[in-house]
């Protein structure tokens, strides 16, 4: 069973809370019986966001291949290698 921590904005009061992930959050807390009980940010959590930053940066990688043969051949034309058999000279 996942182990969840929760804090409360509004007293500081803080608490590991052992759920079923079907369990419903707690938003009451013991402390002080605000409703500022929220779950904290998990390892889990965290790794879900840094997979949302892979995938924008994978989308962006992927335009990169389209620009690339249009650089290469306006900075090094054909035929200027040289050891390469080519057919212009
Ligand atoms: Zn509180």
């Amino acid at each position: 069973m996942p182990i969840y921590a929760y804090r409360c904005t509004q007293c500081g009061f803080e608490k590991d809370v052992m759920q079923k992930i079907s369990d419903p959050l707690l938003t009451v807390c013991p402390e002080c019986q605000s409703t500022s009980f929220a779950k904290q940010l998990t390892a889990p959590g965290f790794q879900l966001k840094g997979g949302g930053w892979y995938a924008t940066d994978f989308k962006g990688g992927g335009n990169k291949p389209a620009e690339k043969p249009v650089t290469d051949s306006a900075s090094a034309p054909p035929c200027q290698g040289g050891t390469a058999p080519c057919a212009c000279n």
